[in-house]
């Protein structure tokens, strides 16, 4: 184990949120131990801001409920304790020990602290440990360094400073064992090497292949919470590059994978939706996953409403239940809240009435409280380079326009589909 002590490290107790320090110190007060860690340590180190503070501590969960009259216990999978101050929420962990698969179950709890599925999969883990047993238990070595802020020391067991140094992405013990424990870790170090710009270390890297499978027993519930976490966190883009190569996309969304594997339009869509959330992201825009949702969906949206209306069927209802299908195919992986699902369905259909550019209708369109998202969509299709018909501009001029202006545009506009642009008529007519 090393200790850095406070001259050789750059973390300073005013980066860090007045809730964690008060944490702390009350858990120091009442003889336990208490450290900051995981992506607060680590983003500190790296001279950054950290989102947020957790903390590990050698007091059960029942103690730091009861010193905190602003907590709340949570979880089940992994029971720990909610402080909140204010807005602020400080998460404290216990230290978490070795498992024994073969352990008696002790009667005062109901049975074992952790429990594994027949695969290997870790269902539960609260057995409780020392500080080197919980630093083995995380996932990565830059994520299990300790922050004393009694002492201003940092300690690490599995060095995770040196991969800090060195930029590498490692996961702690071995690789295939813990992949196999959770599956969702080797999402984890995608995530991270997009988001710190690190490389995966070899070993690390050689066995997410021959583990990659074991995300199918993933709960949707679970994939969708690590999904918004890959793709909402302002570095979309580059966790999408690395799902790709490493071959992890399809296990999120199997049918959009092979889409974009297919079709280059499909998989520029989803790379523009993710640049253009990264820059929202960036400029302290809001976003929503329904729009990464839609982008992602799209392709598959879109090629089975042509069959359909190939086979006969009007474009409304066609697309209606291309959305329909869609959504319940990707929902058998990823468990899309309702909230998230409607708002897709509008965007997909609306790109039908962004067609309409005739008449009081598209005049009022643009008042439409989907008609920003829906119009962004259309523009993001273009940027892919699906050929709309210049569909795209005629909107950007329309949408500035007065009320009036738009209703008198719309009556020059000719056909139920709009047909070609007004100008290009009157160019036309004159040659
Ligand atoms: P950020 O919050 O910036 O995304 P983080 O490292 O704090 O990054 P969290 O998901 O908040 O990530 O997790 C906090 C810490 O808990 C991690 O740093 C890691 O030490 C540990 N941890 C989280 N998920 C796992 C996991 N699946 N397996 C093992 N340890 C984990
Ligand atoms: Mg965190």
């Amino acid at each position: 184990m090393k200790i850095i002590p406070r001259d050789q490290h750059c973390i300073s107790r005013k980066n860090i949120s007045d809730g964690a320090l008060k944490v702390m110190s009350r858990l120091r007060g009442s003889g336990h131990q208490a450290y900051l860690v995981g992506g607060a340590v680590r983003d500190l180190l790296l001279g950054g801001h950290p989102k947020d503070f957790d903390i590990a501590t050698d007091a059960t969960p029942e103690t730091v409920h009861a010193l905190f009259r602003n907590s709340r216990i949570i979880g089940r999978r992994f029971r720990i304790v909610h402080v909140r101050f204010g807005r602020e929420i400080i998460e404290v962990t216990t230290f978490r020990g070795h498992h024994d698969n073969d352990a008696e179950p002790t009667s005062e709890f109901g049975g074992n602290h952790s429990r594994q599925s027949a695969s290997g999969l870790l269902l539960r883990d609260n057995v409780y440990g020392t500080l080197e047993e919980d630093a083995a238990r995380r996932d990565l070595t830059v994520n299990a360094l300790y922050y004393d802020a009694g002492t201003f020391e940092v300690f690490d067991h599995v060095h995770g400073l040196a991969d800090l140094e060195r930029r590498s992405i490692c996961i702690i013990g071995e690789p295939a064992a813990r992949f196999t424990e959770d599956p969702v870790r080797m999402l984890r170090v995608l995530r991270f090497a997009a988001k710190l710009q690190f490389s995966i270390e070899l070993h690390t890297a050689r066995a997410i292949p021959a583990c990659a499978h074991l995300l199918a027993e993933i709960p949707s519930a679970r994939l969708f919470d690590e999904f918004l976490k890959l793709f909402l966190a302002g570095y979309a883009a580059a966790t999408l590059d690395q799902l790709i190569s490493h071959d992890l996309l399809r296990y999120l969304f199997p049918e959009s994978n092979e889409q974009m594997r297919r079709n280059p339009t499909a998989l520029a869509l989803v790379r523009a939706a993710m640049v253009s959330t990264d820059q929202r992201i960036a400029l302290d825009k809001p976003v929503t996953p329904a729009f990464i949702l839609a982008a992602l969906l799209w392709p598959q949206v879109q090629h089975e409403a042509q069959l359909l209306q190939e086979r006969g069927d009007p474009p409304i209802p066609a697309m209606h239940s291309a959305a329909q299908d869609a959504i319940a195919a990707a929902a058998r992986h990823i468990a899309i809240p309702r909230r998230f699902s409607q708002p897709m369905r509008e965007i997909w259909e609306f790109q039908l009435r962004l067609q309409n550019r005739r008449g009081r209708k598209a005049a009022e369109l643009v008042d439409h409280r989907r008609f920003r998202a829906a119009y962004d969509f259309l523009l993001l299709r273009e940027q892919a380079g699906e050929d709309t018909g210049d569909l795209g501009s005629w909107w950007t001029d329309f949408q500035q326009l007065p009320m009036e202006q738009r209703l008198e545009q719309a009556a020059l506009e000719q056909g139920p589909q709009g047909g070609r642009r007004s100008r290009g008529r009157r160019t036309r007519k004159k040659a």
